[in-house]
């Protein structure tokens, strides 16, 4: 009996996890939801649910069997904060309306290489039914505004953010490393330094008790994404600073690190490749 006990719990286990990602309540009508790919937003309103970004294509019925899990039916909206895999993997959502800039819809639409791995054009299904080119506020119910604002060119040339200006809460995607060094891709038109402006950007949107949903990591407060850009400045005049001594870039990731960079060591990314960012953003 003790067998079939916790082999059924062995096969209820393995049915739960598999069915469900990590739910990180954010406001009363907003989650963080959290799989293997990129941070994924829902929010439901009082007539229809949205969501930011829709994970990994792996993940997708892992995506709907969480939404059920929250008692949401169905979804009208998906808005892509920008076109890599771990972003729009789900965006063939039934019934759901991809919007997003229109370099995104053709990025999505040719083959693409991601580390150095390539990517043939994703199915038609995937991509965005409507592009935003600027600015654009969908009305999840009476007075629940979401603004969606275009910002290419930091971590992609496809870039947008995602404003819910009553709960205070703004989603960045990978513009936002939440705890990380920076990832820029000037292959797909990012910039480091458009990068900086996108960011200080979003933080003018956000009220002194908002929140940040990265791209990647936890959420993180306002005073959390300051600090991220000020360690991003600071590493510009590190770099600024190093050459001017006449460090190359090899002198510079041999010596010691800097303090402002110590706490962001546990991501994607090496300080050695990091510095390699920064001093690749600036003109030689
Ligand atoms: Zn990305």
């Amino acid at each position: 009996m003790k067998k079939h006990l916790s082999l059924f719990l062995f096969i209820f286990h393995s049915i739960a996890s598999a069915a469900s990602m990590k739910i990180t309540p954010i406001d009363q009508h907003l989650w963080l939801l959290q799989g293997e790919g990129g941070n994924i937003v829902l929010a439901a309103g009082s007539n229809e649910a949205l969501l930011v970004d829709s994970g990994l294509y792996e993940e997708s019925a892992n995506l709907r069997a969480t939404l059920t899990e929250l008692g949401v039916a169905n979804c009208r909206w998906i808005i892509n904060t920008h076109f890599h895999y771990d972003h729009t993997g789900g965006n063939a959502f039934p019934g759901a309306t991809v919007i997003a800039t229109p370099a995104l819809r053709q990025r999505l639409s040719v083959p693409q290489i991601l580390w150095r791995q390539q990517f043939p054009a994703q199915p038609e299904s995937t991509w965005p039914q409507m592009s935003v080119d600027e600015r654009l506020t969908l009305y999840l119910g009476k007075n629940e505004p979401v603004e969606i604002i275009a910002i290419p060119g930091g971590h992609t040339d496809s870039d947008a953010l995602v404003f819910f200006p009553h709960a205070g809460v703004i989603a960045v995607g990978d513009i936002y490393f939440a705890g990380m060094y920076p990832i820029v891709h000037p292959e797909h038109g990012g910039d480091l330094l458009h990068m900086i402006e996108r960011l200080k950007q979003a933080l003018a949107l956000l009220p002194a008790n908002g929140k940040v949903v990265p791209g990647h990591g936890p959420l993180a407060t306002r005073a959390e994404l300051a600090d991220w850009i000020a360690m991003i400045e600071f590493s510009l005049e590190h770099v600024r600073w190093a050459r001017t001594a006449g460090l190359t870039l090899a002198q510079l990731q041999q010596s010691p690190l800097p303090k402002p960079l110590m706490p962001y060591q546990h991501g994607y990314r090496t300080p050695a490749q990091w510095w390699e960012t920064v001093w690749k953003a600036l003109p030689q």
